[in-house]
This record gives structure tokens, C-alpha cells and sequence, in this order.
């Protein structure tokens, strides 16, 4: 087994990884929905809004949003009346995210702390499994996504949303230059913190592009598995069925 992953452009040791994106979520916690807001001009609510309508959440239906953080996209998931269990691995996020439920007097949600890679979730628990700018931060990618179809019933549908790569001639070029210079910034004058945000632009450049992607969800188990690009792959809604 390879020891070493990356973190964003660094080779380090596995546990080491978690540890440090443990620290870089730990850090962002309480401006991350702000700083979102900020470095994204507010496209990732379309984007959110885009994968939740894929997802077709419906009355009735568990659904568990792995990597859910401070809500976002549980709280769009939740909506139609869905059973929601919002999974982090970091109490801090989650702690944002609960606060955030609280103040819009949304009560029903589940909040766990968990790791993607192992979870305490029996076989066939849920109908859909989400995880949505989450996936790229797993150590173990692979184990995450075995875990996603353990948890899942039959029938049950996944649904991952991820930076990837833009297609889009001339763009890729301006949006790297806009992501290795002005996101560290931004992070530094909205939440103190460059290189949290240096690492989260790392980390998108460090993730296997569209086929490869899939082809390790295909890997787990799923089936019919799809790939839809946003903005010519700058994000990507990734799915497959577990049948
Ligand atoms: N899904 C939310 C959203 O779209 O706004 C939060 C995304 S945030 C960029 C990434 C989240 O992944 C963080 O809350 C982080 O704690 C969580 N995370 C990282 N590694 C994890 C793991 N191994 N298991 C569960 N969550 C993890």
C-alpha cells in the first residue's frame, strides 16, 4: 500500500494528511460560507442548486451527506422532506453548520461526526449518498467510495459534485491564474488564513480528472455511472446507482 498522498502539492504521509486537513477545515470554519461566497462571485449556490436538482430528493427518502460541513447542501436536500443525516469529519464545521440550522429553525437534520473511509453506518442504509466539494479532501478516496455503495440499498443513487478540470480553451489559464494568485489572498483578508486556501486550490489541481474520476466510482461497485459537466469540467456532478 502507497504510504504517501497528496496534500495539495506536498507528499506526505496518510495520517499526516487527515491531520492537516483537519487543521485547514478547523481554521476556515467560521468564514468558510463567506469566503464561498467570495472567491466563487456566489456561483456555488447554482452549482449546489444544479446537483440538488440532479439528486431529486424526495418525501420519505434517507439521505446521507458525507462531508456535509456547515449544511449546505443537506439543507437544499432537506427541503422536499427527506430524512437528512449530515456526516463531517470535522466537529468544527459541523458546529457552523448546526448553528446555521438553528438560526433557520431547521430541525430535523441528523449531525454526525464521521470519516468518509469508515463508516458506522450498518449495509444498505440509505437511498442516496451525497458528498459535494468533500471527496478531493478523503485520504483514501477509493475506501470512501466503497463505503458510499456499502451504506447505500439497492436502487440507491450517488451523487458527488468536485472541482475538475475546465475543457474550456484560453479559460483554464485564467481561471489558474485567478486561483493560485487572488484565492490566497482573499483568504488571507476574509479569513486570516492564505494557506488553508492555497492548499484547497492545490488540492483541485491534484484530483484525477473527469474519466479517471469515474472510473474509480465504477471501481467501487456503482453502475451507470455519468459525468455532467459545469463550465466545461471547472466543476463536475459525478453519479452512479447501486443496484
Ligand atoms: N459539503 C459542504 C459544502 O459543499 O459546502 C462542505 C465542503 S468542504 C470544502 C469539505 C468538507 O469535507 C469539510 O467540512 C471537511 O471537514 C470534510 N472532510 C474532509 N475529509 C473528510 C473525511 N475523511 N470524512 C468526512 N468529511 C471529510
Amino acid at each position: 500500500m502507497n504510504d504517501i498522498v497528496s496534500f495539495g502539492y506536498e507528499e506526505v504521509a496518510r495520517d499526516e494528511k487527515t491531520r492537516r486537513v483537519g487543521g485547514v477545515f478547523s481554521s476556515v470554519a467560521s468564514r468558510y460560507d463567506l469566503m464561498n461566497d467570495a472567491m466563487s462571485g456566489g456561483m456555488h449556490r447554482l452549482w449546489k442548486d444544479r446537483f440538488v436538482r440532479r439528486v431529486k430528493p424526495r418525501a420519505g427518502e434517507t439521505i446521507l451527506d458525507m462531508a456535509g460541513g456547515t449544511g449546505d447542501i443537506a439543507f437544499r436536500l432537506a427541503k422536499n422532506g427527506a430524512a437528512l443525516t449530515v456526516a463531517d469529519i470535522n466537529p468544527a464545521m459541523l458546529g457552523v453548520g448546526m448553528e446555521r440550522a438553528r438560526k433557520r429553525g431547521i430541525e430535523a437534520l441528523v449531525w454526525t461526526e464521521a470519516n468518509a473511509e469508515t463508516l458506522a453506518f450498518s449495509d444498505k442504509s440509505f437511498d442516496a449518498y451525497t458528498i459535494a466539494f468533500g471527496i478531493r479532501n478523503v485520504t483514501d478516496i477509493p475506501a470512501a467510495l466503497r463505503e458510499a455503495h456499502r451504506v447505500l440499498r439497492r436502487g440507491g443513487r450517488f451523487f458527488c459534485l468536485e472541482f475538475s478540470t475546465t475543457q474550456w480553451p484560453g479559460f483554464a489559464e485564467v481561471y489558474d491564474a485567478y486561483s493560485h494568485r487572488l484565492v490566497p489572498q482573499l483568504g488571507k483578508l476574509l479569513a486570516g488564513d492564505a494557506d488553508s486556501y492555497r492548499y484547497l486550490i492545490e488540492s483541485i489541481r491534484r484530483f484525477p480528472d473527469m474519466p479517471a474520476f469515474e472510473g474509480m466510482i465504477r471501481d467501487a461497485g456503482f453502475t451507470r455511472t455519468a459525468v455532467e459537466p459545469i463550465a466545461g469540467g471547472l466543476v463536475a456532478i459525478h453519479s452512479g446507482w447501486k443496484i
